[in-house]
């Protein structure tokens, strides 16, 4: 018997998890259920998160949240609860299973059941973002190393547990080599533990396009934050079916499973809202804990039933469907189900009857860094980068030279190109003369000589070797 923590949120929350709940009842799935409210009323009772601290014990303490919808009422500094909790649980993965219904939810992609696995906590969602000059913003794109490991194991496992055949991996190793790098290195090492289980890499650009293309060629896709973000949203939409789809977020400790639409405020209580995309997040909740012979179960039923015509009134269409039902009838429709197979939609079997067990991230060896340069970066509103270059070779310590200024990532000096377009943004890379290492003191003296002669240095990021292995890039076109 597994306790969850539930709540049924605002709009159709309620009554999609009340037939959601029926479903689970009835397959015989062992769970308790502990209710906790969140959402509108508790934003507008004067918690600006939007949950009381009790029930994050509750959610801590039962460690599986199944959680209906909520509304984040709009202006008045209300965060929203969905992105505090993924932060504060540490739910570093996001799974999305997208998979078409035809014929009987209309696609242009008959073929295709995939499943997204996307990094949900690093990446360009650190949300460290700057101003340093008029003309630049910056925002800090950040991959670890066991954001890597955990989130790529996490695809492996589920695709091991699910009976998937592929993983595939997307990133921008091409353009970025330090932090898509990290994630494509990753995933080489992880997928060679997993050899039953083909694995595959494309750089994103194309990748996204053949998933919008081809979708039926993909099994499991993992992939950083923002891609994942981007592209689960298109592999959703184009099953023609967004209003069915469960998503997950896994993390370490907790887990929390919910429909990936919202609250539909327009047919709240009216008994006519679809409850499936919370019923899918339900079952994947299932397979998380263990349960797979009565997610499979109900999995079986719920396609029997899209596949028997019983549908809700959003994917009702008079040429295929039979019957329209409302939001309870279609829950005992699927119950009057249990136990039967769709014949004409592939009926699913999960026959690895184990909780997914994914070990604790272990720390490696630390490697012998070494720090051989400094880039500095400086606010200048000049257009000519040899006169820069001129300003800069005067604050050149002993032994440790200017090697290269780049604008916005592009060599302009020495030997660069008088059509390049510069901004006010400056990075001003120093190495020292001999390739020997160099010390935090002479950035130090760098500093001061450029606070002296009035360079307005903006940040500097030190440039290391790990075993020897460079940790930064080059200029482009250096
Ligand atoms: P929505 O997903 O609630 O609704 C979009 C459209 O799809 C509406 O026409 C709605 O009637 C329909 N729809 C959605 N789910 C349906 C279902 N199960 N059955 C039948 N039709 C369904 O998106 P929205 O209108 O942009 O957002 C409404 C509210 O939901 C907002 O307050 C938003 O903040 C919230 N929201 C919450 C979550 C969450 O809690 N995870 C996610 C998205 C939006």
């Amino acid at each position: 018997m597994t306790t969850i923590t539930i709540a049924k949120g605002d709009g159709i929350g309620p009554e999609i998890m009340d037939a959601t709940l029926e479903i689970l009842k009835a397959s015989g799935a062992q769970l308790e259920v502990e209710e906790i409210k969140i959402g509108e009323k508790v934003y507008l009772s004067g918690n600006t998160s939007g949950i009381a601290p009790e029930s994050w014990e509750v959610i801590r303490k039962n460690k599986v949240f199944l959680k209906a919808p909520i509304t984040t009422p709009q202006g008045g500094g209300y965060k929203s609860l969905n992105v505090t909790t993924r932060k504060f649980l540490g739910l570093y993965s996001n799974v999305r299973p997208c998979m078409s219904l035809h014929p009987f939810v209309s696609t242009k992609h008959p073929v295709m059941d995939m499943v997204i696995v996307r990094e949900n906590e690093e990446d360009l969602y650190a949300g460290i973002e700057h101003q340093q000059t008029d003309e630049v913003v910056q925002c800090l794109k950040l991959i670890s190393r066991p954001g890597c490991e955990k989130i790529i194991r996490y695809a492996f496992e589920y695709a091991k547990q699910q009976n998937r055949k592929k993983v595939t991996c997307f990133s921008k190793d091409n353009i970025m080599k330090q932090t898509d790098g990290l994630f494509h290195q990753v995933f080489n090492e992880i997928a060679a533990e997993y050899p039953s289980i083909q694995h595959e890499h494309w750089i994103v650009d194309i990748g996204a396009a053949k998933v919008a293309d081809t979708p039926e060629d993909f099994d499991v896709i993992v992939m950083p934050n923002l891609y994942g973000d981007i592209i689960s949203d298109i592999a959703a939409q184009i099953t023609g079916s967004v209003g069915l789809a469960g998503s997950a977020n896994i993390g370490e400790e907790c887990a929390m499973f919910e429909a990936i639409h919202g609250t539909a405020p327009d047919i709240g209580g009216k008994n006519i809202a679809n409850p499936s995309g919370l019923l899918q997040g339900a079952i994947m909740m299932l397979n998380h804990i263990g349960q797979t012979s009565v997610a499979e179960k109900i999995q079986n039923a719920w396609l029997k039933t899209i596949e028997d015509g019983i549908h809700t009134s959003d994917i009702y269409k008079e040429d295929v469907s039979t019957q329209k039902v409302g939001t309870k009838e279609f829950a005992q429709a699927v119950i009057e189900r249990l136990g039967q197979e769709p014949t004409q939609l592939t009926p699913v079997h999960f026959s690895n009857s184990e909780a997914l067990n994914l070990p604790k991230y272990k720390r490696k060896p630390s490697a012998k860094k070494e720090l051989v340069g400094v880039d500095v970066f400086v606010h200048w509103s000049g257009s000519n980068p040899n006169e820069l270059a001129d300003i800069i070779q005067k604050i050149e310590p002993q032994g440790i030279q200017l090697s290269m200024i780049t604008n916005r990532g592009i060599k302009v000096w020495p030997d660069g190109f008088k059509e390049t377009f510069c901004t006010d943004h400056w990075r001003c890379r120093f190495k020292p003369m001999n390739d020997s290492s160099i010390s935090k003191s002479s950035i130090i003296s760098i500093l001061e000589k450029a606070n002296n002669s009035h360079v307005d240095v903006i940040k500097t990021e030190n440039l290391y070797t790990f075993d020897g292995k460079a940790g930064y890039s080059l200029g482009q076109g250096q």
